[in-house]
């Protein structure tokens, strides 16, 4: 993963995940925000930068809504071609395909294979370039009752980033509901950091079926998974996978 921003930088191993189980289990003595109306809204919208985030984001919450036949459409803003590092052709649409065939086997073991999905096929590393369509995109998806789930606006991957200021812009002017989901947060900040707005993180039990299904939901990432190459290791480092496992999922609201 290559380094963002000065302030986010996404480099080296990250703050451990035992540091932030210590420092959540104390916030959650404190309550969080209220959570489970994100379980009985009319639909959930998740914009998801690369296949894989949808899991990592919100796999419990969608787990449970498939469970409670819940309306869920899947946003896929890019195919995440770009993860091996492959410049655009061969190597990079063949990464594309095995990636959105991983997104599938995801979505069906979530419970979600009758899901609707929107491919918009945006340049994986690109998305800040195409910020504008995306909005325009989501503007003719979104209906005002939504609950739209997206990451963080300053979550430190610009993709990530601009996939948020996206969705934070279609949202305002159609009136849905916003929920921004820290993910590489979790990577470059510490507890307490000023950077990121704590009043608003929320938290979600996840029920034990849901929990089961996220993981094996993230194993069909296999792509994202396994050592790049000889130098590179696995996208989906161990601290990621660590903070997949957690019991409860955090957005902020
Ligand atoms: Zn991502």
């Amino acid at each position: 993963m290559e380094a963002v921003t000065s302030e986010r930088l996404i480099q080296g191993s990250g703050t451990p995940e035992d540091v932030w189980r210590d420092w959540l289990r104390e916030r959650q003595t404190a309550s969080l925000c209220d959570t489970s109306w994100l379980l009985r809204a009319q639909r959930v919208v998740v914009v998801a930068p690369h296949p894989d985030d949808e899991v990592l984001a919100c796999g419990g919450l969608l787990a449970m809504r498939a469970d409670a036949a819940g309306e869920v459409l899947i946003v896929a803003v890019t195919d995440g071609e770009a993860s091996h590092g492959a410049a655009p052709g061969a190597a990079a649409n063949a990464m594309a395909e095995r990636r959105r065939a991983e997104r599938l086997t995801g979505l069906q073991r979530l419970g979600l294979e009758g899901a609707s999905l929107v491919r918009c096929g945006f340049p994986d590393g690109r998305v800040d370039r195409c910020e504008h369509a995306l909005t325009q995109q989501l503007a003719g998806l979104l209906r005002a009752s939504d609950v739209v789930i997206v990451s963080w606006r300053l979550d430190g991957h610009p993709d990530h980033e601009a996939a948020g200021r996206a969705a934070a812009s279609a949202c305002a002017t159609l009136g849905c509901r916003l929920v921004e989901v820290p993910i590489w947060m979790w990577h470059w900040a510490a507890p307490d950091d000023e950077q990121v707005p704590w009043q608003r993180l929320a938290a979600l039990p996840v029920e034990p079926l849901s929990w089961l299904r996220k993981q094996a939901a993230l194993s069909a990432h296999a792509s994202q998974l396994t050592a790049r190459s000889a130098a590179l290791g696995p996208v989906l480092d161990a601290a990621i996978c660590a903070r997949a496992r957690r019991a409860c999922e955090y957005f902020l609201i």
